[in-house]
């Protein structure tokens, strides 16, 4: 398997254009706005150089998000790594005890495929792996 660099970082917020006083400060832009409804999630998309920093806000009080702020507030949720293969990547990775939260990898924002891994099995962290969609 093969890491390229890290995709995404994920930013749990209660409301995307609130906490965009921050970015307009740092003078970063956001680029796209998308919701995923399936994992109910209004995702905002700011480049920082080949990453992006990418903004969650809950869409219904029982998204994973809103239940996230809820326990632990705003801020830091998780960083996404974009691998070469992912199939490869989650082959590799359970054969050395990671373990993952869903058994295949699906369908996320602008079309990657993602996989996150369980924290408990990396380190407290939630690990998301990615692959851009092939072109
Ligand atoms: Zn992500």
């Amino acid at each position: 398997m093969k890491i390229i660099c890290v995709d995404h970082i994920g930013i749990a917020v209660k409301n995307i254009d609130d906490s965009l006083e921050l970015y307009k400060a740092l003078k970063l832009k956001v680029s796209g706005i998308e919701e995923v409804s399936d994992q109910k999630v209004k995702i905002a998309s700011i480049p920082v150089g080949e990453t992006e920093i990418e903004l969650l806000e809950p869409t219904g009080s029982d998204s994973t998000i809103a239940k996230y702020i809820t326990k632990k507030g705003e801020g830091l949720h998780h960083i996404a790594l974009r691998v070469e293969n992912i199939d490869k990547a989650l082959q590799e990775l359970k054969g050395k005890n990671i373990k993952f939260i869903d058994e295949k990898p699906k369908q996320g924002a602008g079309g990657k495929k993602i996989i996150f891994a369980r924290p408990g099995s990396a380190g407290g962290l939630l690990l998301e792996l990615c692959q851009k969609e092939e072109i």
